[in-house]
């Protein structure tokens, strides 16, 4: 009896393993074929001053347009992307595509600010990943000063003297580096001091409370005065309300991004933002081109 029971578990069992590897193959090469018919897509998220709203960055996410099926999110695909090590191909389709956009809006004269894109651990600890970001900005005319790789702090706990390798090599290319995630990994703080980066990004679940629980509050405040004293800027992420911001104004936090000012939005809706700061900023006057006013 006990043995039937058993053999009988293990065909369901099995049923199940070859469901979800049936699932996880189609998965995949739909994953695949994503790449090559061009189906991802790049959407862009405001990063502004807190003090001034001035806005200084834009950080690419990444969508998969599926036909037929909308727009899928990067939490469904990018651990599938990492585990089959599409991940590498897909990153530096990101990397391009995030490169060539501000080359167009260069072009534009839309004045673009920093772009921020995310960089997978398998993908950042891939042989060779440094000469493959300079490869890039070479190929798409990119001021390295315009681009910022965030990783997570997590990445930084593997093996910590290659990974203060790459970040060196990285920041050599002119670059910025941001931790993103921050403070929901093994944080060492001692890491901060070690590791050659620019930016923290404070976790989206600290901030989303941080204007109502006494605890948020002070890991907020904390990490924002030790970033500021180890002379890293400091960006809160997720910032959806005004209340959240006015407290991190108060903490002298340097900047955010966040459903308040804007979700992330396709390229063309970026194109906008971007024209109606341009006319905001422009001269109130206007200038004649080829007139030979002198002064
Ligand atoms: P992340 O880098 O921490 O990105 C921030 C996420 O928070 C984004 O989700 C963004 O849409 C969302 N967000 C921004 N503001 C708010 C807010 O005010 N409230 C709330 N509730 N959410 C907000 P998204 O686009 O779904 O991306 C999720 C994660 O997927 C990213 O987290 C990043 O880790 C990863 N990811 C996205 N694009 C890429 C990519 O091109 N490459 C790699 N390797 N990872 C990516
Ligand atoms: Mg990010
Ligand atoms: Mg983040
Ligand atoms: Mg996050």
């Amino acid at each position: 009896q006990a043995k039937k029971a058993g053999r009988n578990n293990f065909r369901v069992f099995s049923a199940d393993m070859a469901h979800l590897l049936t699932e996880r193959l189609e998965q995949e090469n739909g994953l695949r074929e994503a790449l090559e018919n061009e189906e991802f897509e790049l959407f862009y998220q405001p990063q502004l001053l807190i003090d001034t709203g001035e806005l200084i960055g834009l950080e690419a996410l990444i969508r998969w347009r599926r036909p037929g099926q909308g727009l899928v999110m990067p939490s469904v695909f990018i651990p599938v992307l990492e585990e089959t090590g599409l991940i590498d191909a897909v990153g530096e389709w990101v990397l391009r595509a995030a490169c060539r956009q501000h080359a167009a809006w260069r072009e534009q004269g839309l004045n673009p600010p920093r772009i921020a894109v995310n960089v997978s651990g398998r993908q950042f600890l891939q042989a060779g990943f440094s000469g493959v970001v300079s490869r890039i900005l070479e190929e798409q005319r990119m001021p390295s000063a315009s681009l910022q790789l965030e990783i997570t702090e997590t990445v930084l706990t593997r093996d910590t003297v290659h990974c203060i390798d790459i970040l060196r090599n990285l920041r050599e290319l002119g670059l910025e580096i941001a931790l993103d995630d921050f403070g929901t990994g093994y944080s060492s703080l001692s890491y901060l001091k070690r590791f050659p980066i620019d930016v923290i990004k404070l976790d989206r679940s600290f901030v989303s409370e941080c204007h109502l629980k006494e605890e948020d509050a002070a890991i907020c405040a904390a990490i924002i005065s030790l970033g500021r004293t180890l002379g890293l800027k400091i960006l809160a992420e997720g910032v959806e309300e005004q209340a959240q911001l006015d407290f991190l104004r108060r903490e002298g936090c340097l900047a955010y991004q966040g459903f308040l000012f804007s979700p992330p939005r396709p390229a063309r809706e970026t194109t906008e933002l971007l024209n109606a700061r341009a006319r905001e900023n422009a001269p109130s006057f206007e200038v004649i081109e080829g007139s030979e006013l002198t002064l």
